[in-house]
């Protein structure tokens, strides 16, 4: 394998004229040889206006043959702005790794390529992973840096709008609408729309929180982040460097106030989305949306962008018996407090990170709490542990490199990585998962081993990283019992099958949320849910099912995950709006008109008419 740095970037440069000269002339044979027959080539928007996987040297040069008829793509090369080509060990193997920049017709790019030699052709050295990435469109870049707006025009007419009355009216909405909505304006909703501001695209993001940042504010008192400050950046204005390695909850909720301040957002809070219908011939939607003062207001955004979390719909399990008990049951999404609980006897349903935390913060309100286990669950200390996964933002590259090379990194090779990475994590935290053991506690460690961010990727949970309850559990200062081994719940607590009565006063369910397939359903009817289908989890295409991209319902589109996954795809999902308003794509994935039913177009949906008459479609949390 080659070591000397000159030798490295040699090779990318002559692998990335050879592609060029294939791509140009069209030729799969030569688009073959450059490619391992296990390889995987990652769109996003760049080549195919989609975000798609494609596996295996026949299928890569098939699809790179056709879709560069139109994508024209040119000027592949490294350039001096990123991280120079390197050895790397990326999911147990070692690779040479090289950002690139091209251009295409239509934009210009970045990507990620990686080499490896080929035992069966010579060792010549061939691509074991390639990305392809849209990083602007031409003639439509962002304003930052050089191209930043000079502000001169706001100065020029004394009399005129200054910037704040300029910014008053651009976010009161008075006199026309925005042409995106984002409902939610968690982490997911404020990179999207940073990203549209940058492109210039009007959007307004709705939240039912009264305050800019609540939705971090209202979680538990103890809260601070799970991951290390580098790794959770927002867009464009990354966190001071002085702030603490795991930020407290109530610091980055000021921080989402500031930046929505510093990066213009429009932003209404204390409004709640009600639902709405697509309009197929005017190509736009009719929402409502009801604001804090208790009235409605109908808009028409040409896009929507679902940014409301995993948190829409409590999932609240059938146990018929439960009713039987006469203490307090909460879900987890209203439980405010330990405070109120002190000296009182509490069990907690569920072992995920709800349940976890709310034991723990009952317990350190002075609280006897008992975690009931309702399904094996993977423990992982929050230090060093479940931090593994993002050794890459501390190797030194800078965050939008990082980003890239996250990116590049196709699902079956992330999937190998996590299952070395939860292997390790084992290792490091074997003596509290043996005590865990010692005390019944059921581990898993996710599918074949893959672990946490599969569990999280498919899942959205069935994992706990542990910031002191799992230790707490060990010494017997938390119980624990399973669920399978409660009879049924009776007026004092929970009747055990030994015979014993496990009293309490409070049942916190921490049973987690429903799916976004479901407020898809109660927002916009059967008929879009069902069009849009599943989201979150992973299709056929290997990729998160309709996630950061258009959808099968014109204008309806999805963004959530960790700040990360926002801040690495609102890029991409904002570009995907401007190429739809540009015309340059259509704004679905569907075929046009295709699957759209007379009873869409043009009229409101049932859901809108409940609305008007005083239905409350998701209660307040
Ligand atoms: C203890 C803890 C630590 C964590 N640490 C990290 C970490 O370090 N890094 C990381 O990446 N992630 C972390 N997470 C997880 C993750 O960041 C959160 O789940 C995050 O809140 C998801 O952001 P979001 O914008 O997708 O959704 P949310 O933050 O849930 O925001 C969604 C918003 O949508 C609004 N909304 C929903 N429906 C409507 C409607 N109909 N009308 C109006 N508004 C609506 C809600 O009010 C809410 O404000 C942590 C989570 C916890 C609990």
């Amino acid at each position: 394998m080659l070591t000397r740095t000159e030798d490295i970037a040699a090779s990318v440069e002559n692998w990335l004229s050879e592609f060029e000269g294939a791509l140009a002339s069209k030729n799969g044979t030569a688009l073959k040889a450059l490619f391992h027959d296990e390889s995987y080539w990652r769109d996003v928007l760049a080549f195919t206006w989609e975000i798609k996987t494609i596996t295996g040297v026949g299928a890569i040069a098939a699809e790179l043959k056709s879709c560069s008829i139109e994508a024209q793509p040119t000027g592949f090369a490294i350039t001096s702005a990123r991280t120079p080509p390197r050895r790397v060990s990326r999911a147990g193997s070692e690779a040479i790794e090289a950002i690139f920049q091209f251009r295409t017709a239509q934009g210009r790019g970045s990507g990620v390529l990686r080499l490896m030699p080929d035992a069966h052709d010579r060792n010549s050295v061939k691509a074991w992973t390639l990305l392809t990435a849209l990083d602007e469109i031409k003639g439509h870049e962002e304003h930052i840096g050089r191209a930043r707006p000079t502000g001169e025009a706001y100065a020029r007419d004394f009399r005129g709008p200054n910037w704040l009355d300029l910014r008053k009216a651009a976010a009161a909405y008075a006199e026309h609408d925005p042409v995106v909505l984002v409902v939610g304006g968690g982490q997911a909703g404020l990179c999207t729309a940073a990203r549209l501001a940058q492109l210039e695209i009007d959007a307004l993001i709705v939240d039912r929180w009264p305050r800019i940042g609540d939705n971090w504010r209202q979680r538990y008192h103890a809260l601070v982040l799970h991951n290390q400050v580098q790794v959770n950046h927002l867009p464009y204005m990354p966190f001071p460097p002085s702030w603490p390695t795991y930020i407290p909850k109530d610091k980055l909720a000021s921080w989402f106030e500031a930046y929505v301040e510093a990066m213009e957002l429009n932003y209404w809070t204390g409004t709640e989305f009600e639902g709405g219908a697509y309009d197929q011939k005017e190509r736009r939607w009719s929402v409502v949306v009801r604001r804090a003062n208790g009235t409605s207001r109908r808009m028409h955004p040409r896009h929507l962008v679902m940014a409301t979390g995993a948190s829409g719909i409590p999932n609240i399990p059938e146990i018929p018996s439960l009713r039987n008990f006469r203490g307090t049951v909460l879900h987890s999404s209203e439980y405010q407090d330990g405070e109120m609980w002190r000296g009182k006897r509490a069990l907690v349903i569920g072992s995920g990170n709800s349940g976890h935390d709310i034991a723990q913060d009952l317990h350190s309100s002075g609280s006897h709490v008992t975690l009931v286990q309702r399904s094996s669950t993977m423990i992982v200390n929050v230090e060093p542990s479940a931090q593994l996964p993002y050794a890459l933002y501390d190797e030194g590259p800078p965050l939008e490199d990082c980003d890239l090379i996250t990116a590049s990194m196709p699902l079956a090779l992330a999937r190998r990585s996590h299952i070395l990475m939860t292997a390790q994590a084992k290792n490091i935290d074997k003596d509290l998962l043996a005590g865990l053991e010692r005390k019944g506690f059921r581990l898993d460690f996710g599918d074949d081993g893959s672990g946490w961010q599969f569990k999280y990727l498919t899942r959205g949970g069935g994992y706990y990283f542990n910031v002191g309850c799992s230790d707490l559990i060990v010494k017997g200062a938390i119980g624990l019992v399973q669920f399978s081994d409660i009879e049924s719940f009776v007026a004092e607590g929970a009747r055990m099958r030994g015979g014993d009565t496990l009293r309490a006063d409070l049942i916190v369910l921490a049973t987690g949320y429903k799916g976004q397939e479901h407020l898809v359903r109660k927002l916009f009817g059967n008929e879009v849910a069902e069009r849009v289908g599943p989201i979150w989890g992973f299709g056929k295409e290997a990729e998160l099912r309709n996630m950061f991209t258009r959808t099968a319902q014109p204008g309806l589109y999805f963004i959530a995950g960790s700040f990360a996954q926002c801040r690495i795809y609102s890029k991409y999902l904002a570009l995907q709006i401007q190429a739809a308003e540009l015309g340059l794509i259509p704004p679905s994935l569907a075929p046009p008109v295709a699957r759209m039913s007379e009873a869409t177009s043009g009229i409101l949906s049932p859901h809108i008419a409940d609305a008007h008459a005083g239905y409350d479609p998701l209660a307040r949390r």
